[in-house]
């Protein structure tokens, strides 16, 4: 039998280790959901409404400094379409820089990873707009001195202050977005992508004198030329703010230090550590940190993982541990089942949707497979349901890579959820499914498990293509857009 329901299990502690932890009913009563999501749905409304005003704003700027008016000629409306292409194109940087920022109203309306799709699906719309900039102001400006197009920006560069930075920009800006395409990112290791991206602050840091020295548009003493100053400010505040600042009081405010390190299965260990203050996170069950354990050969290295069972405070200062656990899948993660107890970690988190806090529905679904059982894990411990509102379905190709599987029949047995194993190999040759072969020749889908799916919220968390055929179950089964909460652990 490999669709298994399971049974209730022997008692058993969270890590095989001297804690013993119980696990309360925690009701769905008080929590309204759906007022939860109308709350978010709002807001995100507002992030777009905000978003798209500040690319018609940027137009606004140009029309309110008589822009349209000064068109009489092929060279000036050249000249006016590079000025308005420059504009969005920066307010369109500027954006992506917001949403990168890790700004927690946005990581809490709309999740880390959609903030970085977003993010990356403004790259190219961003690059093609400074790239039409660059090309349409040449073309204007040539025509106006009887130049071509390659005279005249020699020209730009050698007479004009401050015109050779924004060439340096443009080439920045080229480097980053081809870098940053998924063929090309995938042939590099993520540090070397990771620091070809960091040329994003080079790129936007030189583009910006020769707005304020050489553009009409923001000349002295003009409200558009405070506005502009105002939102470049705003951003870069919001970087160093998010991005610096918060990291270091985090990991100054907790402590945290590596406590335990313990095997789960090959290849996969729990990282136990303790610190302070962790009451401020508790709840936060499933989401994700970043996270440097400051070891030599080590603290460079940021790895996201996400928690795999709820924090746990119980001194007066919140002074209790927290729990990852993590897969060997590469260089990094393998050297972290060689840390040593009295390792230091630096924190940045908690960020993502992946808890309670994107619940709409009272009754949920968690489905995970392989290394992304763990968060479920920590999110059925915390999240709020009453007993029967709740299905785990845990699929891996044998028992023993259902990680954690244990804790999490002991957590549905005490907060009466139902759970299902889902082990055995995958269909061969058939892409499109996520249920383990005998399941499939059975007829199941997702809501033979789940028969009340459609009025839950979905959790899921595995590997990419897997998670893809889950989803799409999913929708089949009725579940809206909405109630699909996904992590996904690949970047
Ligand atoms: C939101 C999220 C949550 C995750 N939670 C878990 C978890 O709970 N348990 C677990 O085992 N794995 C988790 N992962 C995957 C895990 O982060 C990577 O497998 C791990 O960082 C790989 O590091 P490596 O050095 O072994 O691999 P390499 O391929 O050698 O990676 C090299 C570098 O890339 C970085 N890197 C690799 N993957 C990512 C990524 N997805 N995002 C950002 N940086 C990355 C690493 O930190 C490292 O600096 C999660 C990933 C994400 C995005």
């Amino acid at each position: 039998m490999n669709s298994q329901l399971m049974p209730a299990p022997p008692a058993h502690s969270r890590s095989g280790g001297p804690e013993v932890r119980t696990y309360p009913a925690i009701p769905a009563g008080p929590h309204n959901f759906a007022s939860q999501h109308r709350r978010r749905r709002l807001r995100s409304d507002a992030l777009t409404v905000t978003a798209w005003s500040s690319v018609a704003a940027s137009l606004a700027l140009w029309l309110a400094d008589g822009g349209a008016r000064g068109i009489d000629s092929a060279a000036s409306a050249f000249t006016a379409m590079g000025i308005v292409a420059g504009l969005a194109g920066m307010d369109l940087v500027l954006l992506m820089l917001l949403l990168a920022a890790r700004i927690p109203l946005i990581d809490r309306t709309i999740g880390h990873d959609r903030a970085l799709e977003f993010h990356g699906k403004l790259g190219k719309p961003s690059l093609y707009l400074l790239l039409a900039h660059g090309l349409l102001i040449a073309v204007g400006y040539g025509m106006a001195e009887g130049l071509d197009p390659v005279s005249e920006s020699v020209a730009l560069w050698v007479q004009v202050p401050d015109m050779w930075l924004a060439f340096i920009s443009m080439a920045l800006f080229l480097a980053v977005v081809i870098t940053s395409l998924v063929a090309v990112r995938r042939r590099f290791p993520y540090e070397f992508w990771y620091g070809v991206h960091l040329l994003t602050y080079a790129a936007v840091a030189t583009s910006i004198p020769h707005q304020f020295s050489v553009g009409a548009v923001f000349a002295e003493g003009t409200w558009q030329r405070w506005y502009w100053m105002a939102i470049c400010v705003a951003t870069g505040t919001a970087l160093l703010f998010f991005r610096v600042l918060q990291p270091v009081l985090a990991t100054y405010r907790h402590r945290l230090t590596v406590s335990r390190i313990q095997t789960v299965a090959p290849g996969v260990v729990n990282i136990e550590m303790s610190g302070r203050q962790l009451d401020r996170l508790t709840g936060t069950g499933g989401r994700f940190f970043v996270w440097r354990f400051l070891a030599p050969g080590l603290w460079w290295h940021p790895h996201p993982f996400s928690l795999s069972a709820e924090p746990l405070a119980h001194g007066l200062q919140g002074e209790g541990g927290l729990r990852i656990t993590v897969r060997n899948l590469g260089r990094g993660s393998a050297q972290l089942a060689r840390l040593r107890p009295g390792t230091k970690v630096a924190v940045e988190g908690p960020y993502g949707l992946f808890g309670t806090a994107a619940r709409t529905r009272d009754k949920v679904v968690m489905i995970g497979a392989g290394i992304g059982i763990t968060p479920l894990r920590a999110l059925l411990e915390s999240t709020p349901f009453s007993p029967g509102n709740a299905t785990v379905l845990l699929r891996g190709h044998s028992e023993q890579e259902l990680y954690l599987s244990v804790e999490i029949l002991e957590i549905c047995r005490n907060r009466g959820a139902r759970l299902f194993h889902l082990t055995g190999p995958r269909v061969d040759g058939d892409p499109h499914t996520w249920l383990p072969e005998e399941a499939v020749r059975r007829g199941h889908t997702l809501a033979a498990y789940a028969p009340d799916i459609s009025e839950s919220d979905v959790y899921v968390c595995g590997p990419a293509g897997w998670a893809r055929n889950v989803v799409a179950d999913a929708r089949t089964a009725g579940v809206r857009a909405e109630q699909i909460h996904h992590e996904r652990f690949d970047w």
